[in-house]
């Protein structure tokens, strides 16, 4: 079941069961995509009816963000549960880890994405990265094609959004992957260039503002916050 939060529908599922989900798909045929929006990108598919209906179309929509949780409760229709991308990229790499699942990571600057593999090779035993590629290239038909020669059943596709989920719906069939999950910058915090905000922080819901204070410049971007809570005041109004 989906829950609308103007105009983006979220599923309403625990981590359990969108993990189980990824799974699920990584092994069925046919290229599936898994989204993250967070009120910047519900915010982005407002303006752009062509995004919004590309990301309503992919097969797991997950509530990345506090902002969609308060949403969708001031809404009256809350969700049961945030999913954080970057949660649920961990515990899916545990679950392939523990049976052989392929996966290649896409995206960040030249360098990340192979140190993250480094890294999440140590910490799930297991896992086969089977390659990488960086996020900044101009021509898609070799990375498609590389992604293809790997054999890999999972893509993570971290080229910031709306971006990745751009690519995904436009070349993700000719990677011959199952399963391709938007996931912005979790490759920098893979590598460990980027370090995610304290739990404390977290449990707070104030991730995004550890953000802000370590990258001042995301201000422009998080200005579609307020925006966001100001649509959802008024779709309530509306009501
Ligand atoms: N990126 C990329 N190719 C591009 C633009 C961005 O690979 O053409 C990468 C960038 O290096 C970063 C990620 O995409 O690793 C976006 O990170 P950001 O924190 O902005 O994403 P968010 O999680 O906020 O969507």
């Amino acid at each position: 079941m989906r829950i609308d939060v103007l105009g983006v529908g979220f599923d309403n599922i625990t981590m359990e069961q969108a993990v189980a989900e990824g799974l699920r798909l990584s092994k069925t045929e046919g290229a599936h995509m898994v989204v993250t929006p967070n009120p910047e990108i519900v915010e982005l598919c407002r303006e752009d009816p062509a995004l919004r209906d590309l990301v309503n179309g992919a097969d797991l929509v997950l509530a990345d963000g506090i902002g969609i949780l308060y949403g969708a409760k001031l809404l009256g229709t809350p969700l049961r549960q945030r999913l954080p991308g970057i949660e649920f990229a961990q515990a899916l790499m545990a679950a392939l880890a523990g049976n052989g699942g392929k996966l290649f990571l896409l995206g960040a600057k030249p360098g990340v994405a192979e140190e993250a593999a480094r890294r999440l090779c140590a910490a799930y035993p297991g896992l086969q990265i089977v390659g990488t590629h960086d996020g900044y290239f101009t021509d898609d038909a070799p990375v498609t094609e590389a992604i293809r020669g790997s054999g890999a059943e999972v893509v993570f596709v971290c080229l910031g959004a709306p971006k990745q989920e751009k690519w995904i719906a436009a070349h993700g069939a000719e990677t011959g992957a199952h399963l391709l999950v938007g996931l912005g910058g979790c490759l920098d915090v893979f590598s460990g260039n980027v370090k995610r905000a304290p739990v404390a922080f977290q449990k707070l819901g104030l991730e995004w503002l550890h953000r802000l204070l370590k990258d001042p410049r995301r201000i422009g971007r998080m200005m579609k916050l307020p925006l966001f809570m100001a649509h959802v005041a008024g779709e309530k109004r509306g009501k």
